[in-house]
């Protein structure tokens, strides 16, 4: 290990110890009788102070000849210093290159120069150097950490399903296909079937965080055509059971990014309310009037569009529940209320600005489930390996799939979904 300290664990304190930081050579500043090399690391900015009068001429010279944005490891004494940024700075015995940058740089990392975002997705590696991108993906990082703390918490099993499948978890024409030997396979548009069937297989609860592949055919900044879905199913629970999951779920998030992730919140200028729960159940009928008061053009029955997501989003102003939709307009699994089966026990979870997650009460029963596939014009024969599960014993089960991605970029008021992933997939960017 070349590292002794991360900069952020040195304190004035430790006046005279002799540490080893690595980073990249973020600023040279030669003042003739004193140089400063400021290491960027991780967490944050070291001071190197090279005094020429008592230096070593070939620690001096390496310096000077540094190139910005090298990766250098610094052996030396911390000196307390008032005057450095984090009250101390090191004096350095040694300095060594680990690697030589190039110059020009293929993009400024100092945030004073304002790069476009293709520029930035072009030299991800170089942009991950900027505080304000790393700061999004510690946050991701806390995102995913407290999923997995809470679920963990609520009894939930974490699984893992195949990406490549045969056939389309809804029938959609959003898939992907690929070749996969001698046949035609696909990339998994969502886990849902084969969570399901682990309903069958006696786990009772399980959730993934994992990639869904969507051929989106438009262009917008909030689908990708790699996502990333954080899913559950339980059993034994209905609709609303899994809802109040869903919005204490989201609240825990919030609440433990805040507590954790301060730092980061400060770095992107950002303070994210934690939404109190219950959030508002409001019908799909009610949602569609609220849209048709604000002047937006929608029909029973209709899927929200972007514009009417805007418009309702705005009349209710904080996250909200989307509940009873048209059983037509949802995917076959979905279940219809007995009495009314023309509107169903399925559930969009909303941020003012756009949909978070879909979720519902499924079918268990294998006739109705037969049924409801052959009714959207579904082969059943190419489910058979799914509805085979709902012959032997198949409990009540309800879940959702929740977008990493959007719950990411709502709470920290990022506009294109691009920027919360390290490498996004879109119709015109397949590398890196
Ligand atoms: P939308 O209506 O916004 O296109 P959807 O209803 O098609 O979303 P679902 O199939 O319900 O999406 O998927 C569950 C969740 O996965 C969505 O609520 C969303 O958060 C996320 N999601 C779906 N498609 C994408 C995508 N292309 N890019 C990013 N996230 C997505
Ligand atoms: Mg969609
Ligand atoms: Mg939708
Ligand atoms: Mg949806």
């Amino acid at each position: 290990m070349i590292r002794t300290h991360y900069s952020t664990q040195i304190t004035p304190e430790m006046n005279g110890g002799s540490v080893t930081v690595c980073g990249w050579a973020h600023e040279i500043r030669d003042l003739g009788g004193i140089t400063f090399l400021v290491v960027r690391d991780r967490e944050g900015l070291i001071q190197v102070t090279l005094f020429k009068k008592t230096i070593d001429k070939n620690v001096l010279d390496i310096v000077r000849n540094l190139s910005r944005e090298s990766v250098v490891a610094v052996t030396g004494n911390v000196k307390k210093e008032a005057k450095a940024p984090n009250g101390y700075e090191i004096v350095p015995a040694a300095v060594a290159v680990l690697g030589k940058a190039e110059s020009p740089l293929p993009m400024d990392t100092t945030g004073k120069v304002d790069a476009d975002l293709d520029t930035r997705l072009d030299a991800r590696f170089m942009d991950m150097r900027r505080p304000g991108t790393q700061a999004i993906f510690r946050i991701r990082h806390l995102i995913q950490k407290s999923v997995r703390e809470f679920l963990g918490g609520e009894g939930f099993i974490e699984i893992t399903t195949p990406k490549v499948v045969a056939t389309a978890t809804e029938g959609g024409t959003a898939l992907f296909p690929i070749t996969y030997f001698e046949r035609e396979a696909f990339l998994n548009q969502s886990p849902q079937l084969f969570k399901q069937l682990m309903m069958s297989g006696g786990l009772d609860r399980v959730f993934e965080i994992g990639p869904i592949f969507r051929a989106e055919e438009h262009d917008t900044r909030k689908h990708l055509n790699e996502a990333t879905s954080i899913d559950i199913e339980a059993s034994f629970l209905d609709n609303e059971d899994v809802m109040v999951i869903l919005e204490n779920l989201v609240k825990y998030v919030y609440s433990s990014v805040a507590e954790n992730g301060e730092r980061y919140l400060k770095t992107l200028g950002v303070e994210p309310k934690i939404p109190k729960t219950p959030f508002a159940r409001v019908t799909y009928d009610k949602a569609i009037s609220i849209a048709r008061d604000n002047g937006e053009k929608i029909e029973w029955g209709d899927d929200l569009t972007t514009e009417s997501e805007h418009s309702i989003g705005e009349t209710v102003g904080e996250h909200y529940f989307i509940v009873d939709w048209p059983t037509k307009i949802k995917p076959f699994y979905v279940m219809p209320y007995e009495n009314k089966p023309e509107i169903c026990r399925a559930f969009d979870m909303m941020h003012p600005r756009m949909e978070l997650s879909s979720g519902a009460q499924r079918v268990h029963s294998y006739e109705l489930l037969h049924s409801r596939i052959t009714e959207q014009g579904l082969n059943a024969d190419g489910f058979e390996f799914y509805l085979k599960a709902f012959r032997y014993g198949m409990p009540p089960h309800a879940g959702w799939g929740l977008g990493a991605e959007r719950l990411l970029m709502t709470m920290l008021g990022v506009e294109n979904i691009r920027e919360v992933v390290l490498f996004p997939r879109d119709r015109k960017r397949l590398s890196p």
